[in-house]
């Protein structure tokens, strides 16, 4: 049992946008027994942790990443999605689960210390020989103690078959299907709580054939888990899907059944109001990279429109290649800004921006137990210090300070109940990445 004591706002993140000054969150057993100002209804003394001074935010999730590629950062510096691909998959038709295990740890403790508690990955290269990639990412996850969405990915149309991908990073679809259930039967934790859950996903329009597809979205119906793709990233992507397929990326998606409320899509850059109307009417929910297709020139996805209209919108780091970071608050605040940009100064709100990194990306993932602070919920907790020097001066308003300020690391950050960052160390990883 442990005491988050006195802190200086607790951002609960509940339906209304209840904010607490000077109050407590009581932790017990992985879940929060209580939430509120005074004393707790306290059975035995627990231990307590001074909260003075700090905000206390629900752990942040990130809804889409590909931690691989931590280990290929500031390639293709000036190449859009296309030509950037193209000049990583040689190098990531190298990876082994070493590789994987370390840039697991240094994508996994970034997005610890910025105050994630939860994140996916998209894994989809496994190259031909490679095995314990999948499960490499997942015992690095236990280790660091992170809550943990795995999506088995998957590419199958190579160069030879009409493909952006060399051949040699494709598998075939009985391999894929087989692993993919695999993945399932083994890792796959469907309680409440679950530390670890596994989605199917296939890579892209322009990576994966339409069978794939369809029998990905099979698949997951049969085993009751979330399906999960790129879409509607680039004009090439769109360009590409006319071309061969006579449909835009959504209606592609609509027709091979990946739609739905247990679907979520990285990117959405290029919709228009009908695809924004068809997530919105299926449920189907949507994880914003904003960082991503900035670096690589994609185009700004419209957020604000899609929340507007009802989509369930997360937000994510995306891969560390087209990121070259993984900080999870500060991609908070390019959300918040991006959408400035677009919209002007009154588009989105440092608490809008964080309640998209936090029930947002919950929604992504599926679940209702995580992504608010309130008496039930899972005590994934990220206690954040805006005493330093980026947040001088910005005392007026210590949640926004968070966002509009430059980002800060986390100081404490609970996941499960556990603590993952404790004085802003990892707690249980010493070594981080390497090899
Ligand atoms: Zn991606």
């Amino acid at each position: 049992m442990i005491l988050l004591d006195g802190c200086r706002v607790v951002v609960t993140m509940d339906e209304a946008g209840t904010e607490l000054e000077n109050a407590s969150i009581l932790i017990d057993g992985g879940v929060i027994r209580w939430v509120g100002r005074g004393r707790p209804p306290l059975g035995e003394p627990p231990e307590v942790l001074d909260g003075r001074g700090l905000v206390a935010l629900p752990g942040l999730i990130n809804a889409h990443h590909h931690l691989y590629q931590t280990h290929t950062r500031v390639h293709a510096q000036q190449g859009g999605l296309f030509d950037w691909l193209s000049e990583l998959y040689p190098i990531w038709a190298t990876i082994d689960a070493d590789w994987e295990r370390t840039a697991a740890e240094v994508g996994l403790a970034e997005l610890a210390l910025s105050g994630c508690s939860t994140t996916t990955d998209h894994h989809y290269v496994f190259p031909a020989g490679t095995a314990g990639l999948l499960e490499a990412e997942v015992e690095v996850a236990a280790r660091v103690g992170l809550r943990f969405h795995p999506c088995r990915g998957s590419m199958d149309l190579g160069q030879s078959s009409g493909g952006l991908p060399p051949d040699g990073v494709v598998e075939d679809i009985d391999t894929i299907l087989a692993a993919t259930e695999a993945a399932i039967q083994r890792f796959h934790n469907p309680a409440p709580g679950s530390m670890c859950r596994i989605a199917v996903g296939p890579c892209s329009p322009f990576s994966v054939s339409e069978r794939l597809m369809r029998e990905s979205a099979e698949l997951a119906r049969q085993r009751e888990v979330r399906l999960h793709t790129h879409i509607a990233e680039t004009l090439d992507e769109e360009a590409f899907c006319q071309a061969t397929f006579g449909r835009r990326p959504l209606e592609l998606l609509e027709d091979l059944g990946f739609l739905g409320e247990d679907v979520w899509l990285a990117h959405c850059v290029h919709v228009n109001d009908a695809d924004i109307r068809r997530m919105a009417a299926t449920r189907t929910a949507v994880a914003w990279c904003p960082t991503s297709n900035m670096r690589l020139g994609s185009g700004f996805a419209p957020a604000r429109e899609m929340i507007d209209a009802g989509v369930r919108v997360g937000l994510a780091v995306d891969g560390s290649a087209s990121n070259d970071g993984g900080n999870l608050l500060a991609e908070v605040r390019q959300a918040m800004l991006t959408t400035r940009a677009r919209k002007g100064a009154a588009a989105m709100t440092a608490r809008q921006a964080l309640r998209v990194a936090t029930r947002g990306g919950a929604a992504c993932l599926g679940r209702d137990d995580i992504g608010t602070i309130e008496v039930g919920k899972r005590a994934d907790i990220a206690l954040f210090a805006t005493d330093g020097l980026t947040h001088r001066g910005a005392e007026a308003d210590p949640v926004a300070a968070l966002v509009f300020c430059n980002p800060g690391p986390v100081r404490h950050l609970f996941v499960e109940g556990k603590p993952v960052v404790r004085d802003g160390q990892l707690v249980n990883l010493n070594k981080v990445g390497v090899r």
